[in-house]
């Protein structure tokens, strides 16, 4: 009797501790990566065979459609956000906010001010009582909604791949005082400063730089394998923008069209921020006409499809250079070799997707997404309450395992396949039974005119 009530003791405390543990496990850890200025053609056009090996146990999506303007910060927030840059502030790398009159710049970014219009998701998941990472990703240093992540580093680019990886893992893994973090997301600078240096076309400098980022993305599975966090974390690995070919051929000299007394700049290129100090609209009509390579906007008529004109920080004129050109104020040096931050419907400005882990699909191929879909994702993994975004989880659902859908592409081939074998049978049993009705009545008629001809004497 004794020993059943021990057994049945026993029995209790194990249930309860492991429903503790599957209560405070939760949802697999989700783990972000992003390389940036990775354009998604790299994958076709360099080896790349651990990130091919990555996706081909996961998800690809080939081209992710980012968001305008297609520089760092902005769609670095945009990934962690879901929102368009008119929603969450971080509208370009350089910024002017014309109610506290301050400047924002690249390395000069950690007034909360400027964060504040949105909330990233390592503060969300926070919120929601995970503890969460970021090492270097844009904003991750600074005070948003009062809290930073568990985790952070100050931006430091001179700290190694290695090291940082090194730290995520540690801080995913957790020890016996502090739990794991639940949601990590992780940066480095490359491919996009050999891009910006050599520019896209250069296959010598960019395969080199794409294999030190293919050996980095060998180096993370080896890592996540060797700490067993492997099978066990759910990983996205992607990019901010692509990048495209620049030429000192392809330069806008804004001089050329307009006194510089005419206005302030704010941002150059390949989108330009202006602020009219004469009459706008006189200001506005020279730059509409300066050049057939760079179209100018007034801000109230910026199109809808770049989801960029209501926010204060969008000056009243932009100028929108086209895919290649450089906008500079004069002269014939070109600053760099290759840019990013064109209209967001460029192929060149794409950047991919990857995802791999318990929850996604493994071998599971699609050609396009919006890059605001990946934050409902996220938010789904993370069984976190998503804050207010542009992004829709039906259209990135289909990467996870736990999905059944339907592929597009084959349905449309199947119901056209089962629509030409229905068209084909019916037109040839039709023309089988025209061709019967033809032969049919023949032999009667000829037995008729037999039967006439049989008659004719009678007639007579
Ligand atoms: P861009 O190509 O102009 O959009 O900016 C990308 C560059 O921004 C990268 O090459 C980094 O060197 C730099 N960068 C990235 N994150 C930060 C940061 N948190 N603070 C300052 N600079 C950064
Ligand atoms: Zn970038
Ligand atoms: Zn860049």
């Amino acid at each position: 009797m004794l020993l059943k009530i021990v057994l049945g003791f026993l029995c209790g405390v194990t249930a309860l501790a492991s429903q503790n543990d599957t209560a405070q496990q939760g949802p697999l850890p989700l783990l972000l990566v992003s390389f940036d200025g990775f354009r998604a053609d790299y994958l076709k056009r360099f080896p790349m065979p651990n990130l091919k090996l990555l996706h081909s146990q996961g998800v690809l999506v080939e081209q992710l459609t980012n968001v305008f303007i297609t520089k760092t910060f902005p769609n670095h927030y945009s990934l962690v956000t879901g929102l368009y840059t008119e929603s969450h502030g971080m509208l370009a790398n350089n910024m002017y906010d014309p109610i506290s009159h301050k400047h924002f710049h690249i390395g000069n970014n950690t007034d909360p001010m400027w964060w504040s219009e949105a909330q990233p998701l390592w503060v969300t998941a926070l919120r929601y009582g995970y503890k969460t990472a970021a090492m270097m990703w844009p904003g991750s240093d600074v005070i948003i909604g009062n809290r930073t992540a568990t985790h952070f580093f100050h931006y430091n680019p001179s700290v190694t791949f290695q090291q940082r990886v090194g730290n995520v893992t540690n801080w995913m893994l957790g020890n016996e005082t502090e739990q794991g973090v639940k949601f990590a997301a992780l940066y480095w600078e490359e491919p996009d400063r050999s891009g910006h240096m050599y520019g896209p076309d250069n296959a010598t400098a960019m395969g080199k730089a794409l294999k030190e980022v293919d050996d980095n993305i060998g180096l993370l599975m080896s890592e996540l394998k060797r700490t067993g966090l492997w099978g066990r974390v759910n990983i996205l690995v992607t990019s901010d923008h692509g990048m495209a070919q620049c030429s000192a051929e392809r330069l806008i000299r804004l001089d050329d069209c307009l006194h510089p007394d005419n206005y302030t700049l704010v941002d150059l290129t390949p989108v330009a921020a202006l602020i009219p100090l004469k009459d706008p609209e006189a200001v506005f009509a020279l730059l509409k006409k300066c050049h057939p390579h760079m179209t100018a906007y007034l801000k109230r008529a910026i199109p809808d499809r770049l989801h960029y004109r209501n926010n204060e920080r969008i000056q009243p004129i932009i100028l929108i250079a086209d895919e290649g050109w450089t906008i500079v104020r004069r002269g014939n040096k070109l600053p760099r070799l290759g840019d990013h931050g064109y209209d967001n419907a460029l192929p060149s400005m794409h950047p991919f997707l990857a995802a791999v882990g318990p929850s996604f699909r493994r071998g599971y191929r699609i050609s396009s997404l919006q890059s605001v879909d990946i934050y409902p994702l996220m938010c789904h993994l993370l069984s976190v309450p998503p804050q207010p975004n542009n992004g829709t989880l039906n259209h990135s659902r289909c990467l996870l395992a736990a999905e059944t859908c339907w592929d597009v592409p084959l349905v449309i081939g199947l119901v056209v396949g089962v629509l030409l074998v229905l068209t084909t049978i019916t037109v040839l049993f039709r023309f089988l039974s025209h061709r019967r009705h033809l032969s049919g009545p023949r032999p009667f008629q000829r037995l008729q005119i037999e039967d006439d001809d049989d008659d004719d004497p009678l007639l007579q």
